[in-house]
């Protein structure tokens, strides 16, 4: 049997565009499912979009529009990721979707019934940019660090809570498993903000004050005024199980869980912690791993409208093409860490890299290929085998590492062309001309095998053009 892998990015809020961010996300999730799928597992991908919640209330209402019909317009520009970043993906949920609000009111039922949910009135400072309660240890100048324009709300309610400090044994227990999240640093986050005890979260929001959730099961008999919705959280977390039809088709949900899940560090806690607790109190066993990314600044400081410093990844794609931005995203941005993303640089690396290095690469080899009949007389092009150190940084995220064994590739080819000139050499001995072009285009052929997790588009033209024996257009125009 096939070894099966269930990967998901986090569901982005739809009241902004995507931005580079997600665009990480999105494109590190993809090339792992490229990268399964093509070592023989059968590979299930999600993603989708998070619909419900204080802060897409507030944009419908600032647009005067009914919070489904404003999420029914803004997720066109979240599925239109598919087709301008290349993304394989298997399924895309929606938080509003029918199966998966039915899901979410199970889980809270089996929550419930572990003795987990219970009601107290409390007050609360509540950042809605983050959709979480903030502390006064991780305010910066009494705001939150992530949303500094942003006022903190005063939520001051009876509302439901989920017993998350019964869980803190778990946890910790599932923190040992050194793989559990990656990479280490953010393990040892978590395993320290557990280690010093779970605060209960809320899970509900009084419906008069913020009605755009999923209804608490249960609360239909009460009075509108008094009725409860889902926390956003809650509700969203939920669709790693109903993207996979939990728990209506459990055959389904038992060949996929446990998941793979990529994230940003703004949400080690949400899924290294608070979902793994609601994953134990609703008797399903916890995620199988958490990868987490960092942030994107720009020039040095977090991208903003006023700034004037917001990279879009649309636009990008736009002007260079899909594989210009995946390339970039997995190449000179950290896997793990926060990075710096400058139009300068990424043209830079553009031109540098695709434009000469891999580009001129492929025009090379197929010219000489294609004159000297050569690609054309080869019954089969076989990897021998994947690097090593490539199927490591593959296996354990490190895309970056990864592209370096291809870039090594890339330049040992062009050393050769430099130093054996078969250009030359094939035209007093053609033998040995030959066969060293021959090899070179096996050596490209790799190259396109092993680019075919960055840049699947790109990585097909190079296969194409060796079948074909033809020289192919540009595969990327110097800007
Ligand atoms: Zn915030």
């Amino acid at each position: 049997m096939k070894e099966r892998i269930y990967i998901t990015t986090t569901l982005p809020y739809v009241n902004a565009d995507p931005h580079i961010g997600f665009a990480l996300e999105a494109v590190q999730a993809d090339a792992c499912a490229r990268w399964h799928r093509g070592s023989g597992r059968e590979v299930f991908f999600n993603t989708g979009t998070d619909e419900h919640g204080q802060k897409i209330w507030k944009k419908a209402q600032e647009l005067g529009k009914d919070p489904q019909e404003y999420s029914n317009e803004a997720v066109i520009h979240f599925e239109a990721l598919k087709g301008k970043l290349n993304l394989s993906y298997d399924n895309f949920i929606r938080t509003t979707g029918h199966a998966h609000v039915a899901a979410a009111q199970e889980f809270w039922r089996r929550c419930d019934k572990s003795g987990d949910i219970y009601k107290k009135k409390y007050q609360l400072k509540y950042c809605v940019g983050c959709e979480l309660e903030k502390s006064a240890s991780e305010l910066v100048g009494g705001r939150c660090p992530i949303h500094p324009h942003m006022e903190l709300e005063l939520i001051d309610e009876e509302n439901y809570f989920f017993k998350f400090s019964k869980y803190q044994d778990q946890l910790l227990e599932l923190y040992k498993n050194d793989d559990f999240v990656l990479p280490e640093s953010r393990r040892n986050e978590v395993r320290n903000f557990a280690s010093q005890g779970l605060n209960d979260f809320s899970i509900s929001r009084l419906a008069e004050k913020m009605p755009w959730g999923i209804a608490v099961p249960g609360e239909e008999a009460i009075l509108p005024a008094g009725r409860q919705v889902m926390y956003v959280w809650f509700d969203a977390l939920v669709n790693y199980v109903s993207a996979i039809g939990w728990p209506e088709r459990m055959e389904e949900f038992e060949k996929w869980w446990p998941v793979i899940q990529f994230a940003g560090k703004d949400n080690t806690r949400q899924q290294a912690a608070m979902w793994q607790a609601m994953l134990l109190s609703a008797g399903l066993s916890p995620s199988r791993q958490i990868v987490i990314h960092g942030f994107i600044t720009s020039g040095g400081a977090k991208m903003s409208k006023s700034a004037g410093n917001v990279i879009d990844p649309i636009a990008i794609v736009d002007e260079y093409g899909t594989d210009a931005l995946r390339y970039y995203l997995l190449s000179a941005v950290s896997p793990f860490e926060d990075s710096d993303f400058t139009m300068e640089k990424f043209k830079e690396s553009y031109n540098g890299n695709l434009a000469n290095g891999l580009g001129n690469l492929v025009s090379r080899i197929m010219k000489m290929s294609e004159v000297y009949q050569v690609s054309s007389q080869l019954t089969e092009v076989r990897l021998q085998s994947i690097p090593p150190e490539y199927q490591c940084a593959m296996e354990s995220y490190r895309y970056n590492d990864a592209m370096d064994v291809i870039w090594e590739n890339i330049r040992d080819a062009d050393l050769r062309i430099t130093e054996t000139e078969p250009f030359k050499l094939v035209k007093t001995d053609a033998e040995a001309g030959k066969k060293i072009i021959t090899e070179l285009v096996h050596a490209l052929a790799e190259i396109a095998y092993l680019l075919t997790p960055f840049m699947p588009s790109t990585a097909e033209a190079i296969q194409n053009a060796i079948k074909e024996n033809r020289l192919p257009s540009p595969l990327f125009v110097r800007k």
